[in-house]
């Protein structure tokens, strides 16, 4: 039995930078180190964190003053502020690349633009791009959810970063067909998509497909679907104890992959143990 790794599993760029900032703000704090939320939708990394002495805080809790880490998928100005009016120190985990979506919103509104948001309505990353529009943003994900916008003379768009970009250019197409000045930033990050299509071209070739990361992740459940869209078996789990043997047996092929908030050391464990049945252990 042959088991391969697709090679773009487990973190990206921004939550790899996020983490290690917390691990920076650990060794040179001399006070508590909070996070606003989870730092990354993994339930295993956030109590090895919590073990490390992090703990998870919302913006209207009292605490003692500390370091707090704002995670990659930003926030709000208006809930940072509110952080810092309550004494702590505030350490900027958002993603470069959300910051840029962030960053273009404001300077489109404050142009005079209408603000489109291609995204899902409700996520993290998007209400804080929509806190950066000053909370006046269309926020659509198909272009029939256009409708309300009406025919304003100028439209700016952005999207949320993981946006799949043939989403994007559907929104943008209908837009140009009837806003006659329309002033686009692709905000896309490649990072999932090219992950998806990785993991897409694997599960083509394997027998069985597992993806390992957090239940609660978004991205990790979409590849999970992606390879059961392809008629593949699949299975989603969170730790190596979870694997069954009987999963991969008379498999000639076992394809893993992992979602961006999935730790390494998560997928070592679970190739590990791969590798020991296939040698004939336990
Ligand atoms: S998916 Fe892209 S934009 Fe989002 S945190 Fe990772 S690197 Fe940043």
């Amino acid at each position: 039995m042959e088991v391969e790794l697709v090679r773009t599993s487990g973190f990206c760029f921004g939550v790899r930078r996020a983490v290690r900032m917390v691990d920076e703000a650990l060794k040179g704090a001399d006070g508590p180190v909070y996070t606003l939320g989870p730092l990354i939708h993994n339930p295993q990394m956030v109590t090895k964190m919590e073990e490390m002495g992090v703990r998870v805080i919302g913006p209207e809790d009292d605490l003692p003053p500390g370091v707090v880490v704002l995670r990659s998928h930003g926030v709000p100005p208006q809930i940072e502020e509110k952080v810092k009016a309550k004494g702590h120190k505030v350490l900027d985990a958002t993603c470069p690349f959300v910051r840029n979506a962030q960053m273009y919103a404001r300077s489109l509104r404050e142009e005079g633009y209408e603000v489109v948001i291609v995204g899902k309505r409700g996520h993290e990353e998007v209400e804080g791009i929509l806190g950066y529009a000053g909370g006046k943003a269309y926020v659509v994900w198909r272009p029939e959810e256009l409708a309300s916008l009406g025919r304003p003379d100028r439209v700016g768009v952005v999207a949320q970063t993981t946006t799949p970009f043939e989403i994007f250019s559907s929104v943008v197409s209908e837009l140009l067909k009837r806003i006659k000045h329309v002033k686009v930033y692709n905000t896309i990050c490649d990072s999932t998509s090219k992950r998806q299509e990785e993991t897409a071209a694997l599960a083509e070739r394997a027998d069985v497909m597992i993806i390992v990361g957090g239940r609660n992740s978004a991205n990790t459940t979409r590849l999970a679907e992606l390879c059961r869209g392809l008629g593949k078996p699949t299975y989603h789990i969170e730790t190596a104890d979870e694997l069954r043997p009987e999963w991969v047996e008379g498999a000639s092929l076992v394809g893993v992959s992992a979602g961006a908030s999935t730790p390494d050391w998560l997928i070592g464990e679970v190739m590990e143990k791969l590798k020991i049945w296939n040698e004939g252990g336990k």
